[in-house]
């Protein structure tokens, strides 16, 4: 499409197009001045050119060549040309040319900058937040931005493909139980009562599906009020989809569908499927987490059997009270005395009462502090259970089953993860328990408690152990997204409910409209949510999630740029029916007395 005030982007611009005249129009990267004749890097959304305004064929007036400075926005038009063969620049995709001005105009000038805007520069990521408009002019954001709508528009381009709709479902709603905080609205107009932003737009899917649309989709806004991690901040962006007339298989193979071609489109790689699966058990069992990095082996074994009838008290005894003895072979560390003591700290750091490290030596033994208390047959077994070779480092925590698992999996990744690895590994796991037990002892839905339990009778009777028809998928050891098959009987989400400790009469007044619902002759349905954040930053290498979201919020849920969270006017308050306690003035009180 033609555009008024540039003819090229300035990253486009190859060899090939030597003599065109161009316009372009971009920020001052970086400024040379050689003498007089000045060299500026020209950026814009496209990418970086090189441009020379020489002061004889007068471009601008001396004087406005002369006050050029960093991130000035400007205009130029010129002819390009080839640079001499030492000064082409091979880093750069338009490094064999440059363009020389004739014209030169200053659009808007700039401020001095707070921090050079350069991704080879480390800058404090508040600073970057509170100036986030000009953090995204530095190249890898700019990347990382493009990243993200390609993979939503792919996302898009399949959905549709696919037959689905794209149906938009409302952000104030009420309250529903879908595991976290919500995040609440207060209403002006029936003071005292409350929206919640939506945790997902869970149950209006489901309506949808009662109302009739086979399929839908959205790319969804979500909120929940949960402490932020790398991966976590209190609004994210999730591909949310549900189709009637649907069971887990149908779910998971539009996941793969969706996964493959954004892979494609984004990295070009081809990725295998059917992604392999492992059921929740499995994952815990030989991973020690439901969301496996499988991209290297290291598997937890179970070694309780080896030590059964040992004389080794430490083992033993956690044996006795019901626990379990677990190892992984983490391969040849290379570690010295200290690095291997400093693993067997780390997992008491995790929780474990220790960790005990053997290694394999060439002469079939093992080298480790607790060698001389296991006997010649556990030795014997551990080394061929393990497949250790001579220089293997195996692992070994014994304690609370939970405990263990919880330990071995996070050493497993603190020891084994590879590095700059390109390769992407997508997994399904199934077959999740329908409720876990919360810090009380109370069951809670462990996905959502929509989920279908595979056996109604089965979670009635032994609710503890019942597996759901839920499902996650897992990439590269995140989890990406999960889903179920749904409740379509008014009955079973009842009894649900009930397990859940929710009152019939609660169910009635919180969720009555939805039960209702589900009394019209709904069609059996499933569906899923894949975390956008969490994808495009994994297929962008990025560390975290704040670095493909172009607002974020910092780890303490402000934004630096705007000042939110804020305070707001008593009249705005009043109008709201909303009185801040006296405890929380004091603490405004006592933050600004110590100058926060
Ligand atoms: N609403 C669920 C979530 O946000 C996803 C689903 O079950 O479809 O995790």
């Amino acid at each position: 499409m033609a555009e008024t005030m540039k003819t090229h982007g300035a990253g486009t611009l190859r060899a090939a197009d030597a003599g065109t005249e161009v316009t372009l129009a971009g920020w001052i990267g970086r400024r040379r001045d050689h003498g007089g004749v000045i060299f500026v890097d020209l950026r814009d959304a496209s990418g970086v050119v090189q441009v020379v305004l020489n002061p004889d064929d007068a471009p601008a007036s001396d004087q406005e060549l002369s006050s050029l400075r960093m991130e000035y926005c400007i205009s130029i038009t010129g002819l390009i040309r080839p640079r001499p063969d030492d000064m082409a620049n091979p880093e750069l995709p338009t490094g064999e040319i440059e363009v020389v001005a004739n014209v030169m105009t200053v659009l808007s000038p700039s401020e001095t900058l707070p921090f050079q805007i350069d991704d080879r520069i480390e800058v404090d990521e508040a600073r970057r937040l509170q100036y986030r408009y000009l953090d995204l002019r530095r190249p890898s954001m700019t990347e990382n931005l493009r990243a993200r709508s390609k993979v939503i528009r792919a996302m898009r381009d399949v959905m549709g493909d696919l037959g689905f709709m794209e149906i938009e479902t409302p952000t104030l709603i009420a309250s529903t139980p879908e595991g976290a905080r919500d995040m609440l609205v207060p209403s002006r107009l029936r003071k005292g009562n409350f929206y919640a932003l939506p945790q997902s737009p869970q149950l209006f899917k489901q309506l949808l599906m009662i109302g009739g649309v086979e399929r839908y989709y959205q790319v969804a806004r979500c909120y929940r009020d949960e402490d932020l991690r790398a991966d976590r901040q209190l609004e994210f962006t999730q591909l949310d989809f549900e189709g009637s007339f649907w069971g887990q298989e149908d779910v998971l193979a539009t996941l793969e569908e969706i996964s493959t071609r954004v892979t494609k489109d984004l990295r070009d790689i081809d990725v295998e499927h059917p992604f392999p699966r492992l059921t929740w058990h499995e994952a815990m069992d030989r991973y020690g987490t439901d969301k496996p990095d499988i991209r290297f082996g290291m598997q937890i074994n179970d070694l309780s059997d080896v030590f059964a009838e040992t004389g080794f008290k430490a083992f033993s005894g956690v044996l006795a009270s019901g626990g379990s003895i677990r190892g992984i072979n983490a391969g040849a560390l290379g570690l010295s005395r200290s690095g291997l003591d400093g693993l067997s700290a780390r997992a008491q750091e995790l929780g474990a009462k220790g960790l005990v490290w053997m290694v394999k030596e060439d002469d079939g033994g093992f080298r480790s502090p607790v060698a001389k208390f296991l006997s010649e047959g556990e030795l014997e077994e551990i080394g061929t259970g393990m497949a250790a070779e001579p220089g293997d480092v195996v692992l070994i925590v014994a304690d609370e089953t939970r405990t263990v698992l919880e330990v071995l999996g996070q050493i497993r990744l603190e020891v084994g993860q590879p590095e700059g690895h390109e390769e992407l590994a997508y997994l399904f796991v199934v077959d999740f328990p329908v409720f876990e037990r919360n810090e009380d002892g109370d069951f809670v839905a462990l996905h959502h408690p929509f989920t279908a339990p595979v056996d109604v009778r089965e979670m009635s009777e032994d609710p503890g152990h019942a597996i759901s028809k839920a499902y996650d998928l897992v990439l590269n050891g995140s989890e990406l997204g999960s889903g179920s098959v749904r409740i379509h009987d008014p009955a079973v989400q009842a009894k649900v409910f009930e397990t859940l400790g929710i009152s019939d009469e609660d169910a009635e007044r919180r969720f009555g409209w939805f039960l209702e619902a589900l009394r019209y002759g709904t069609p059996p349905h499933a569906g899923f949510a894949v975390g956008i954040d969490r994808l495009v930053a994994i297929l962008q290498n990025a560390p975290n999630i704040r670095e493909v979201i172009p607002f974020p919020k910092t780890q303490t849920g402000a934004d630096p740029l705007t000042g939110s969270p804020s305070r707001v006017d008593d009249d705005q308050l009043r109008e709201l029916g909303i009185e801040v306690r006296p405890a929380v003035m004091a603490e405004w009180a006592a933050d600004e007395a110590a100058g926060d």
